[in-house]
């Protein structure tokens, strides 16, 4: 049976030697991603440039029987690239070009490897928008956007990455290079393959190329901060707000704890003495964001808002965002171990589980900052732990495992936009069902029939 190594020779002459990563120091970055206490070695990482180096690469390894672990910005938050020390890593942060900006069918076509936020900018340069801008988009992929069907800020009015992908070009288990999906707006033509790829992990091929949809960039934009002494005064705002038949372009929530930690790390003039922030933005024709800013303003007072401010302009709406953007980081400034959940639940049973998170987190004795999209209904309640200690880490494990569980019992899912990867397996077949569970892997065989595509994760 040949190993990764064996491949070595094969894949330098592919790509040349600057292209294959050995060396034990070089190969250190690419054995974690952004999940916590996940972190392995992988065998032999490969940069390629082109879709035709992807599929020598999958052809090489698939014929040895290698498995192959596909990579983008190594941003992800369920361990979905964390390889096995058996593993090719297939890194695609050199194929990072934008080829084309379609302005009269709205769309934009790049290599998987290109980096979420260069995709908007380009697209802003045309007075157009790629709305979907997860908080990491500084850094991810879109490919690895489009593989874990990310989310982001604007998700509430725009939705997520799947809504704007029309169409892939992925290489499949055997080195074929295959096209899904169309520049048709409309496209019915067979069972909807690119939406099987959607999402899917790295467990069933490459993404080497994406076309996205584009969208109008809005004329006006407003952003308003909402204070809260009471985090159920925060969460029942917003359910207020979509039960007003508001859809505003934001509506984040960052708990006391998140607050303190942004405002420490970013200065942004975020207030430290109140128990919940709502970061909410309406966008579109100016008269309606006007009217939708000045309705959502009134709903925030009604549910016992202590003040809404509104950014001056929108250097003061880039920086809130900004800011919100860096939870993640400013949290994890606390403590060595920072646990990010991505539990989200009906947008009608937010109060009830903020509250269960804060009750969850004194039941257990520890500290726990909850943000999140929550106009989606998706929060991150996020642990400050240190894996070194494992007293604190079972009782880490017992608050996550609690929280899941109540998710499940609100009718709510293991994960809004983070993935299952290696850290929501326990949880997948409860949520899912024997039925749906079991079809879920005949097509993983059926597509992947020797296990090679990102093993180990979703499924065991
Ligand atoms: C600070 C921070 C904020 C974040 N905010 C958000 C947020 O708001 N919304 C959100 O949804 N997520 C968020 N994330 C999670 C993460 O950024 C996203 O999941 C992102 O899409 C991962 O992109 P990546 O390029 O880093 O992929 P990676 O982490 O490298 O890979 C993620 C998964 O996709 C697979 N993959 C990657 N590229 C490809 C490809 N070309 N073809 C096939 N499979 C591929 C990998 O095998 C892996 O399973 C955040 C993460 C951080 C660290």
């Amino acid at each position: 049976m040949a190993t990764v190594n064996d491949l070595v020779p094969n894949l330098t002459a592919l790509l040349g030697e600057s292209a294959v990563l050995t060396k034990a120091e070089d190969l250190v970055p690419y054995g974690f991603d952004g999940t916590a206490a996940i972190r392995t070695r992988p065998g032999v990482v490969v940069l390629p440039t082109s879709t035709a180096e992807v599929a020598g690469c999958v052809r090489l390894a698939h014929a040895a029987g290698v498995p192959i672990v596909t990579r983008g910005s190594g941003t992800g938050l369920s361990g979905g690239s964390v390889p096995s020390p058996d593993a090719l890593v297939i890194c695609l942060v050199q194929m990072d070009r934008i080829l084309e900006v379609d302005t009269e069918n709205l769309t934009l076509r790049a290599q998987a490897g290109a980096v979420t936020m260069k995709i908007d900018e380009a697209a802003g340069r045309h007075g157009l928008l790629y709305p979907p801008d997860p908080g990491s988009m500084r850094i991810s992929t879109i490919g690895g956007n489009v593989a874990e069907n990310s989310g982001g800020l604007r998700g509430l009015k725009y939705g997520v990455t799947r809504d704007y992908v029309m169409s892939i070009e992925v290489v499949l288990v055997d080195g074929t290079v295959a096209r899904f999906g169309s520049a048709c707006v409309k496209d019915v033509a067979g069972y909807s393959m690119k939406d099987l790829f959607i999402g899917s992990e790295g467990t069933l091929g490459i993404i080497t190329e994406v076309l996205l949809k584009l969208v109008p960039r809005p004329a006006a934009r407003r952003t308003m901060l909402a204070l809260y002494e009471s985090i159920e005064d925060a969460a029942e705002t917003v359910s207020a707000i979509i039960a007003a038949r508001i859809i505003p372009c934001t509506l984040e929530f960052l708990d006391h704890m998140t607050t303190v930690c942004v405002e420490d790390y970013a200065k942004v003039g975020l207030p430290l003495d109140c128990a919940a922030v709502l970061l909410m933005e309406t966008d579109g024709h100016p008269a309606a964001v006007e009217d939708e800013a000045a309705r959502m303003a009134d709903i925030a007072r009604a549910h016992r808002a202590r003040d809404v401010r509104t950014a001056r302009d929108d250097a003061e709406a880039a920086s809130l965002a900004a800011a919100r953007r860096n939870a993640f980081s400013a949290l994890a400034r606390r403590r060595p171990t920072t646990i990010l959940e991505d539990v989200t639940v009906p947008r009608s049973k937010l109060a009830t589980m903020v509250t269960f998170i804060a009750e969850t987190a004194r039941l257990h004795n520890l500290e726990v900052g909850t943000f999140g999209h929550m106009g989606d209904g998706n929060l991150h309640p996020t642990f400050l732990t240190d894996e070194r200690n494992a007293e604190e880490m079972a009782r880490v494990h017992h608050a996550l495992d609690a929280i899941v569980t109540r998710t499940l019992e609100l009718g709510g899912t293991i994960t809004g936009e983070h993935g299952v990867g290696l850290a929501k397996k326990p949880w997948l077949r409860q949520q899912l069902g024997d039925a749906s569970f079991e079809l879920m892997r005949t097509v993983k065989r059926a597509m992947d029939p020797g296990r090679l595509l990102n093993p180990g994760k979703i499924f065991d």
